[in-house]
């Protein structure tokens, strides 16, 4: 077979999307390696009334082309939700989009030339980096403490790429830490954006999904000049099978991420941006959210008690006030990779962390993800770790 691939397709990798797969094919395999929502928590009764008004009150309008930067009561509904977490911004700053993958994957397209540079919080989140490798970016990475990203060591990659595009992070909850980024960090991570004139790439899906703690204004909520491009979705708060997320930024860049955004599908689900904005107004989303939130605190609050329970002394975790994820760091002489194999081979898939860092590489951490299991296989799948654990220490 004749290979005609371009630069950018030869320089994508083989993700361990495929273990995320397999293990959704596999019923009675217990998966901690996704990162999807709890099913069962789909609103379906309220969607289905939804459904049926959209069809019946907007007729078939709903099924038409409809505008590039999405329907404008979504778009209202977006600013709404925005505002009551301090970003203030107008209709023309809002543009939805077909999850906010398709806002990383158009902001790839949208600023990143050939070489161009990239700063990230190391781990990040795997299908950013796919979107910005596709793009053949530089990514260089900072690493965090608990706290996120640490502050003295990006400004050191600042200096050493005085021509950086963007830093992209995800504030809160981190994939896949769980880690959040401290107040005095946001501010502090603007004042270097700045000083060095970078832009924010602020990617927030799971900022609505805070089970403990206090809540903390997003980056975008500081910035008076349009220096952070603000992406959220309604996959964590509501379904990912909608495939509607958004972006808030300046309009001259919103202008040119719908010049893109044409190009790739023209406008996200019509069908879908009606269904979601009518369940909004005939419901109150908050109320659903919080009952999200109040189940994956508990599956979150299990999961931790097994690592406690079933998993070797020496292993290390951080436990986050939100989010879908829960990050192990393994004694130094385990390999994550081999100990995933193991895993599967006693029934449970598990993510290692290698596959989140752009350059160099933790080979003892793991993802876990608490959102889609019941507590019942959390528990039962926290075992079969533990076991693999313990006996990958002993050899
Ligand atoms: N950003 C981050 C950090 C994510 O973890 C995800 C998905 N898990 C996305 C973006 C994309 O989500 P979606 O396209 O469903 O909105």
């Amino acid at each position: 077979m004749i290979h005609k691939f371009t630069k950018r397709a030869n320089a994508m990798k083989p993700s361990d999307m495929r273990i995320i797969l397999t293990a959704s094919e596999q019923p009675e395999l217990i998966s901690f390696a996704g990162g999807l929502p709890a099913p069962e928590l789909f609103p379906m009764e309220a969607l289905k009334k939804a459904s049926e008004a959209v069809l019946n009150e907007d007729g078939p309008v709903s099924l038409q082309y409809s505008p590039t930067e999405g329907h404008a009561p979504l778009r209202r509904k977006t600013l709404d939700r925005m505002k009551a977490i301090g970003i203030q911004a107008n209709l023309n700053q809002v543009m939805i989009t077909s999850g906010s993958q398709q806002a990383i994957d158009l902001t790839g397209r949208l600023f990143l030339d050939e070489g161009d540079t990239v700063i990230c919080e190391s781990p990040t989140y795997l299908a950013a980096l796919n979107v910005f490798n596709i793009c053949n970016a530089n990514i260089v990475d900072v690493e965090m403490d608990e706290n996120g990203m640490l502050m003295e060591q990006l400004e050191k990659r600042l200096q050493e790429n005085p021509h950086a595009k963007f830093i992209y992070t995800i504030p809160d909850f981190q994939n896949p830490t769980g880690r959040t980024l401290s107040l005095d960090r946001r501010k502090r991570m603007l004042e270097l954006a700045q000083q060095y004139d970078v832009l924010i790439l602020e990617d927030n899906p799971y900022g609505a999904i805070r089970f403990s703690g206090t809540p903390i204004p997003p980056i975008k909520h500081f910035d008076r000049e349009g220096r952070v491009i603000y992406m959220s979705s309604f996959s964590k708060i509501f379904a990912p099978g909608l495939r509607l997320g958004w972006i808030c930024a300046d309009e001259v860049i919103i202008e040119k991420y719908m010049g893109f955004k044409e190009s790739a599908d023209m406008h996200s689900d019509g069908f879908a941006q009606r269904i979601t904005t009518k369940y909004m107004e005939q419901n109150d989303i908050d109320l659903h959210i919080e009952k999200i939130n109040a189940a994956y605190h508990d599956r979150c609050n299990t999961m931790l008690a097994c690592v406690n329970q079933y998993f070797p002394e020496a292993v290390s975790c951080v436990r986050p006030e939100g989010g879908l994820f829960i990050w192990v760091e393994l004694p130094a002489n385990l390999n994550a990779r081999k100990v995933s194999i193991a895993c599967l081979e006693n029934g449970v898939a598990v993510l290692p962390g290698d596959a989140f860092f752009a350059t160099g590489s933790q080979q003892n951490a793991l993802r876990l993800n608490f959102s889609n299991s019941s507590e019942e296989r959390i528990v039962e799948g926290m075992k079969r770790i533990g076991e693999v654990l313990h006996r990958e220490l002993r050899t």
